[in-house]
C-alpha cells in the first residue's frame, strides 16, 4: 500500500454532492464575481476566525500585500519577518517597497522568538509579521506586547493555520490583521487559488476592500490606486462547503499528530515538535528533524511512503534574496533546522492503516 503525502481526491470524494452542487449554483447564478457567495463566504469566514471582518482576495500572498498597502508600510520602511517560514511572507514586504528584516525562531516550536525581536528594532520598523508555522500560533501575547511598546503594527500570516488556537483563541484575530491562504494543500483548501485577510478593524477592513478592485466602491468610481485581487464566486461557493467540515478536518489531523508524538519517540534520531500548553495547532504539516534526513527520506520511499521537506532553502539563502547583508552562516538557527527537517504524511484523509505503515517505517533504526 502507498501512502501519499497528502491526497487531494479523497475531500472530494466525501463531499462530492455538496461540491457539485456548489458548481451548478453559481453557473446557474450568471454571476461570477463579487456576489451573493463571496459576501457569505466572507461572513461565514470572519465568524469562524472570531473576527468582525473578512475580506476575500486572489491568493495568501496577495493578502499579505493588501494588509501590508493598507497600512501604508513602504520604501524606507522595514518589517520583522520570521527567518523561517514560507518565502511568501517575505516576498509580500519586498512587494510594497519595504525591508523584510529577518528574526530566528525557537529551535523547538520553529516559530519566530519573540525574546529576539526586540534587538531586530529600528526607528524604520513599521510591523511585526508572526507566522503560524506548520499549523501551530506564534507566542502571540509576547509578540503583541512588543509591537505595543514600540508603537508597531501586528499581522500574521495565518495561510497554514485556519482554525488553530492561541490560548482559546483563533488566528486570524491575533494581532491588527491576517493574511490566509486557500491554495489547495492547505488545511482550508480551494479548486485553485483564493485568500483572504481578516480582521477587527473597520478602516482596515474598508481599505482592504477598496485595494482588491481597482480601489472602487462603484463602478468607475476609482477612489485609490488599487489592484484586482478578488475571491471568486465559485472558489467561494466550493470553500464555503469545505469550511463546514474544517473543524472535523483539523480534528483527524490531531489525532494523526497523537499518534506520531505517541510513537515516534522511540526512535531515537528524530526530535519532534513541541507544542507549548497554551497552543492548540491544526498541523499543517508535522515536521520531524533527522541528522541524515535523506536516508530516512530514501528509506521511507523505498518503503511507498511519501514525504516532502519545507523548505530546503530558508529565504534569505534563495536567489531571490540571497545579498551581502545576509550570507550563508547569519541565521544559524534557522539553516540549521532546514537541513534537518523532513515532513510526514499528514491530512484529514489519511488512512489508518497508512498511518500504521509510515509510523512502523519511521521506527526502523535509520
Ligand atoms: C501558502 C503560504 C502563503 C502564500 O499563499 P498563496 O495562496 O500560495 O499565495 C504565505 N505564507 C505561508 C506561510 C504559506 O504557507
Amino acid at each position: 500500500m502507498k501512502v501519499p503525502f497528502l491526497d487531494f481526491q479523497a475531500p472530494y470524494l466525501e463531499l462530492k454532492a455538496e461540491l457539485d452542487d456548489a458548481y451548478a449554483r453559481v453557473m446557474a447564478s450568471g454571476w461570477y464575481i463579487l456576489g451573493e457567495e463571496v459576501a457569505a463566504f466572507e461572513a461565514e469566514f470572519a465568524a469562524y476566525c472570531q473576527t468582525k471582518y473578512c475580506i476575500g482576495v486572489g491568493n495568501g500572498l496577495e493578502a499579505l500585500h493588501l494588509i501590508l498597502r493598507a497600512m501604508e508600510i513602504g520604501a524606507g520602511d522595514e518589517v520583522i519577518v520570521p527567518a523561517n517560514t514560507y518565502i511568501a511572507s517575505w516576498l509580500a514586504v519586498s512587494q510594497v517597497g519595504a525591508t523584510p528584516v529577518a528574526v530566528e525562531p525557537d529551535e523547538h516550536t520553529y516559530n519566530i522568538d519573540p525574546s529576539l525581536i526586540e534587538a531586530a528594532i529600528t526607528a524604520r520598523t513599521k510591523a511585526i509579521m508572526a507566522v503560524h508555522l506548520y499549523g501551530q500560533p506564534a507566542d502571540m501575547d509576547a509578540i503583541n506586547e512588543i509591537a505595543k511598546r514600540h508603537n508597531l503594527q501586528v499581522i500574521e500570516d495565518a495561510a497554514q493555520s485556519h482554525g488553530a488556537r492561541y490560548k482559546q483563541r483563533r488566528t486570524g484575530g491575533l494581532g491588527d490583521a491576517a493574511g490566509f491562504s486557500f491554495y489547495p494543500s492547505k488545511n482550508l483548501g480551494a479548486i485553485g487559488d483564493a485568500g483572504a485577510v481578516t480582521t477587527n478593524n473597520a478602516e482596515l477592513a474598508e481599505r482592504i476592500r477598496l485595494l482588491r478592485n481597482y480601489g472602487s466602491r462603484v463602478k468607475y468610481e476609482n477612489e485609490i490606486p488599487g489592484y484586482n485581487s478578488r475571491l471568486d464566486e465559485l472558489q467561494a461557493a466550493f470553500l464555503r462547503v469545505k469550511l463546514a467540515k474544517l473543524d472535523e478536518w483539523n480534528a483527524r489531523r490531531v489525532s494523526v499528530a497523537d499518534r506520531y508524538l505517541a510513537t515516534l519517540g522511540k526512535n531515537p534520531h528524530l526530535t519532534l515538535p513541541v507544542v507549548p500548553d497554551w497552543a492548540d495547532p491544526v498541523w499543517h504539516l508535522f515536521v520531524v528533524r533527522h541528522p541524515n534526513r535523506y536516508n530516512l527520506e530514501q528509506h521511507l520511499r523505498q518503503n511507498g511512503v511519501a514525504t516532502l521537506i519545507h523548505y530546503p532553502t530558508p529565504p534569505h539563502l534563495s536567489a531571490a534574496y540571497c545579498q551581502p547583508e545576509m550570507p550563508k552562516g547569519s541565521l544559524p538557527i534557522t539553516e540549521r533546522i532546514s537541513n534537518q527537517i523532513i515532513s510526514l504524511p499528514m491530512g484529514a484523509h489519511l488512512r489508518d492503516l497508512q498511518l500504521d505503515i509510515a509510523i512502523a517505517t519511521l521506527l526502523e533504526d535509520i
